[in-house]
């Protein structure tokens, strides 16, 4: 029963060593946020240890009747923040709950239509090298150039000439809010069905802050560590009709053994999203994307080239487009990262850079308004980023001023030594 210090201390450094990097650097990458320590808690807790291939009730091992309890908890808790018919709650991530969904509704060979990698999508909506785009035929959509918008005109003469059998809405990197219900209608007209997968929103929807899914489409799938900001895992909210397909596309489809420690941690971060505490955070959470957004269209920041792409927000993200700059996507990653803010390299559509390079930067605020960022804050942290992109700036008075919004916020102070 050592710790993990006595019996590995190599491990336990390079945890240690990431604690501090999250304590002491500011964490904008969109798709990540802090879980809280209860989530962390029922993560690490004794049911690591058990196995439970089934659904509850329905197990293919004994001594499931605890773990039975903590599922169907987590199935409830997640069929009434969304007002889903049925919830799957086992893919061990994102990206398993994709393959699970189009294994559920789809042959190979199948058509599918989803938004380009390069233009916002995930890998899963049809990427070459994934298994959405080595077992389906797949017909991508676009952003239009001028807007930035996903070009619905496109999607409906695509869906027509094409025919697919699933029509996949949803992002991992788009400023804006999609129409479901002409997805919806589109999908209607050449007899596919909708797919919505709202891993990256799906706190703003859960708040009431971002219009739900759920009633358009026939299957919505959701990661829960983003802006649900819960242990890393998978769900999928389906209609009453498909749960069953689903649940065996899942099991045995696609995975064994449930995670029954991270669908505990699951079922808790759902309690925590349904407060209205998560809801105050994720109003704080586009609050500061916007202000992000509008001191990225100051004419100090415009007039070295960095422009933020469709002009704003409505979500938890800025997409910064970087064509303009004598900056990169990776140059401006390192220079943000030499600062203490941490955020990610990202394509923009049309970029006339390698995908290693990039012309863009995706900047999220889920994890600092977990952090407690207020509207001040944001606006001191959006500042340091635009003083940070100019060709000449004071890297050592950006850190200080980045080492004091962390130290103003303190986090995981319970795991410091
Ligand atoms: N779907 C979308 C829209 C995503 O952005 C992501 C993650 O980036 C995923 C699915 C995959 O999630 P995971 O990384 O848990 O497999």
């Amino acid at each position: 029963n050592s710790s993990l210090h006595e019996l590995d201390p190599d491990v336990a450094a390079a945890v240690d060593a990431e604690l501090h990097r999250q304590q002491s650097t500011l964490e904008m990458i969109a798709s990540e946020n802090f879980a809280p320590a209860a989530v962390m808690e029922a993560q690490g807790s004794v049911l690591t240890n058990k196995y439970a291939e089934g659904y509850p009730g329905r197990r293919y091992y004994g001594g499931c009747e605890h773990v039975d309890v903590v599922e169907q908890i987590a199935i409830d808790r997640i069929k009434e923040l969304f007002g889903a018919e049925a919830a799957n709650v086992q893919p061990h991530s994102g990206a398993q709950a994709n393959a699970a969904a189009m294994f559920a509704l789809l042959q190979p060979g199948d058509t599918i239509l989803g938004l380009n990698l390069a233009h916002g999508g995930h890998l899963t909506h049809g990427m070459k090298i994934n298994f959405s785009g080595k077992l389906y035929n797949v017909v991508p959509y676009h952003v239009d150039a001028e807007t930035g918008l996903v070009d619905m005109d496109e999607v409906e003469r695509l869906a027509k000439e094409h025919r697919p059998k699933l029509v996949i809405a949803g992002w991992s990197a788009y400023p804006r809010q999609l129409d479901f219900a002409a997805f919806r209608r589109i999908a209607d007209e050449v007899g596919a069905y909708l797919m919505v997968d709202m891993a990256h929103f799906a706190g703003l929807v859960a708040a009431g802050l971002h219009p739900s899914p759920v009633p358009h489409a026939h299957v919505v799938t959701t990661t829960t560590h983003k802006t649900l900001g819960g242990p890393r895992g998978g769900v999928i909210l389906s209609t009453a009709e498909l749960a069953k397909k689903i649940n065996s596309a899942v099991f045995p489809g696609q995975q064994g053994g449930p995670l029954e420690h991270v669908i505990a941690a699951k079922a808790v971060s759902f309690k925590v999203a349904a407060g209205s505490e998560f809801k105050e955070r994720q109003e704080r959470t586009v609050e500061g994307a916007k202000i992000l957004a509008e001191r990225l269209t100051q004419s100090d920041v415009t007039e070295v080239g960095v422009s933020v792409l469709s002009g704003g927000t409505d979500v938890h993200l800025v997409l910064v487009d970087l064509r303009n700059s004598e900056l990169d996507g990776k140059q401006a990653e390192d220079r943000l990262h030499e600062v203490g803010i941490t955020v990610n390299r990202n394509a923009i559509p049309n970029d006339p850079r390698p995908p290693m390079v990039t012309s863009g930067l995706r900047i999220g605020t889920p994890a600092l308004a977990t952090r407690g960022f207020t509207a001040e804050d944001f606006r001191e942290v959006s500042d340091i980023i635009a003083e940070a992109l100019k060709p000449s700036y004071d890297a050592e008075g950006l850190k200080a001023r980045v080492t004091a919004l962390a130290d103003k916020h303190p986090l995981y102070p319970h795991l410091s030594k």
